[in-house]
């Protein structure tokens, strides 16, 4: 503070006198003038006087003209009157200066201070998000782990969010989800984080509940008060809430643990007529294949259950098929094919997503190694977990994937979310650079969908934005949609980079885009994710009959 006063003294002082200097400069002008004007009022006055210019005269004229008394006067009053005004004038521009930078760092301050407070909080309701719930939970679990005091999560699941967004669309939803996040602020008195962890599922935690008994009976209310009707657009709807309940240290020592297995009473929640449900160790052996699942996973990857999938991508300006995006699935022994939308948001809260990564990025690049040995064009692109951008093993990770595969690094595509960028945006921003200086290439997946900063993507070395597939879906019907899709292509391009719109599966969807310009698109109207062996065939039987299956 005392630092900032000084520099500000200084800047003041400094600013005073150069003002200063220059307001004298024109009272010593103005002084020059009237001296000047003295001695020709005074050479006439002894002229028409005396009739002559003469040493008696002008003593004369100055002893006895009262108009030269004044006139005597004026350099002298231009003299103070200069620097009087001068060191006003200058003080006064200087305050004035200083208030306007004064003003400009406060407003820089503030824009600064949202997009930190953007960053950990969700856009919709300004609750925090689920990194900002995490962290708390793990400070609350240090501050009090060592006296076992209870701590409690709460998970409550809005469980028909989707029906009523399918039939009121995002705005009806959001109104919604809105709604419950002010019934939840405003029905807790005792002290409770409450964070949006999903778009349907918020989080509680509860500290220092004096009972287990008590805990549950706030989740009876809060139950109670989401039943409650409510309106969105004059629409009177019902929800149907279920709340899952877990307590530290009782059922687990961190918060992935808490989390995962309040996801797991949650489930029992879902089939129970009370609508909460409290963990107990007893649900794990009955619940469903997703809550199994995790046990399941460390093992899938050593039994090789893991596979694959490749989704074309077409260049619409060399009408190609240029390139591919992998994607996992688990061929699981008793489920069948699973979608990694069934196993890997499990992974990505444990550090098992790590072991993924590794999995994904080595097949990937030895893939990618394959194609080219064949001959082929194609480019993979590979998905990573938000976790992996605050991960600083993951550039040597690469390095050494890269020299055992001997992939050409020019030929992938890494794709990373906005919101695993603003987590944590100078370790992601470190991270990427070293990747990127090993040749490989950034694109950002799922575009529009998270919060990100545009000067953090413009620092970015991104090779391509992909427009994500809410969006795409229906540029045809939804006006906003179309705005956002063709504001995005013509950002993309602005910034120097391609941009594929994903999720393309109508024939008049991709002539739009194309109108548009956008540069690649994927989704089911070319093709669905295939094994890569079938993909070789796909993409060579394509390459030869290119003109007429790519539109
Ligand atoms: P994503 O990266 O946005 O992948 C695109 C998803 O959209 C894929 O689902 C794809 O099958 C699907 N899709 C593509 N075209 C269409 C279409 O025309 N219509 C519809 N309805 N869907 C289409 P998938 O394979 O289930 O993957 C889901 C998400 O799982 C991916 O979204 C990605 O975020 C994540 N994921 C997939 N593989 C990996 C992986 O290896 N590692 C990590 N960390 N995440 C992965
Ligand atoms: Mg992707
Ligand atoms: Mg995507």
């Amino acid at each position: 503070m005392n630092v900032i006063n000084s520099n500000t003294n200084d800047f003041l002082h400094n600013n005073v006198k150069v003002l200063k200097a220059r307001v004298s400069r024109t009272a010593y002008q103005g002084m020059g003038v009237a001296v000047v004007a003295l001695i020709i009022a005074t050479l006439a006055a002894c002229f028409f006087d005396t009739g002559k210019v003469s040493l008696d005269g002008i003593v004369h004229v100055q002893q006895t003209n009262y108009a030269l008394w004044i006139m005597d006067a004026v350099p002298f009053i231009f003299g103070f009157w200069g620097q009087y005004s001068s060191t006003i004038l200058a003080y006064e521009a200087s305050a004035l200066v200083i208030d306007q930078t004064k003003e400009l760092r406060d407003k820089a301050d503030s824009f600064e201070k949202q997009a930190r407070h953007n960053v950990t909080h969700d856009l919709l309701t300004d609750l925090p998000n689920k990194e900002l719930f995490y962290d708390r939970v793990e400070q609350a679990i240090l501050s009090k782990g060592g006296d076992h005091e209870m701590l409690s999560i709460l998970l409550i699941e809005v469980e028909n969010y989707k029906q009523i967004s399918d039939t009121l669309g995002r705005n009806g939803s959001d109104s919604l989800i809105k709604q419950v996040s002010v019934r939840l602020k405003s029905a807790f008195s005792a002290p409770a984080t409450i964070a949006r962890i999903d778009s349907n599922i918020f989080s509680l935690l509860l500290t220092g509940a004096e009972s287990k008994q008590g805990v549950l009976a706030m989740a009876e209310s809060i139950h109670r008060v989401l039943e409650e009707s409510f309106f969105v657009d004059k629409v009177k709807l019902s929800t149907h809430t279920n709340i899952g309940i877990v307590h530290f240290p009782d059922h687990g020592g961190d918060v992935d643990t808490l989390v995962q297995r309040a996801g797991i009473a949650l489930y029992v929640a879902q089939n129970s007529n009370k609508g909460y449900a409290l963990y107990d160790s007893s649900y794990d052996a009955h619940s469903p294949k997703q809550l199994t699942l995790m046990s399941e996973l460390n093992q899938a990857i050593e039994r090789g259950e893991l596979e694959l999938y490749y989704q074309p991508k077409v260049d619409l300006r060399e009408n190609r098929v240029s390139g591919a995006e992998a994607l996992v699935r688990w061929n699981h022994p008793r489920h069948g094919l699973l979608n990694p939308d069934q196993f890997v948001p499990l992974m990505e809260r444990t550090r098992m997503i790590q072991s993924l990564t590794q999995w994904v990025m080595k097949e990937g690049m030895a893939q990618s190694a394959r194609w080219d040995q064949e001959g082929l064009r194609i480019c993979v692109s590979i998905n990573l977990s938000a976790k992996d951008l605050n991960n600083p093993e993951l550039p040597d990770l690469i390095a050494g994937l890269k020299g055992r595969t001997e992939v050409n690094p020019e030929c992938m595509l890494l794709e990373i979310t906005e919101s695993s960028i603003m987590t944590n945006p100078e370790t992601a921003l470190e991270i990427i650079n070293r990747i990127d200086q090993m040749g490989f290439h950034f694109s950002i997946d799922d575009y529009g969908t998270g919060y990100s900063s545009l000067s953090y993507l413009k620092r970015m070395p991104l090779k391509e934005l992909k427009i994500d597939r809410s969006f795409v879906e229906d540029i045809l019907t939804d006006e906003s949609d179309a705005v956002i899709v063709n504001a995005t292509i013509n950002l993309a391009h602005n910034l120097g980079l391609q941009v594929t719109a994903e999720g393309v599966s109508d024939i008049e969807v991709l002539k739009q885009l194309k109108r548009e310009g956008c540069d690649v698109v994927q989704g089911y109207l070319i093709g669905k994710p295939m094994p890569a062996e079938q993909f070789s065939d796909w993409f060579k039987s394509k390459t030869r009959t290119s003109e007429k299956t790519v539109h």
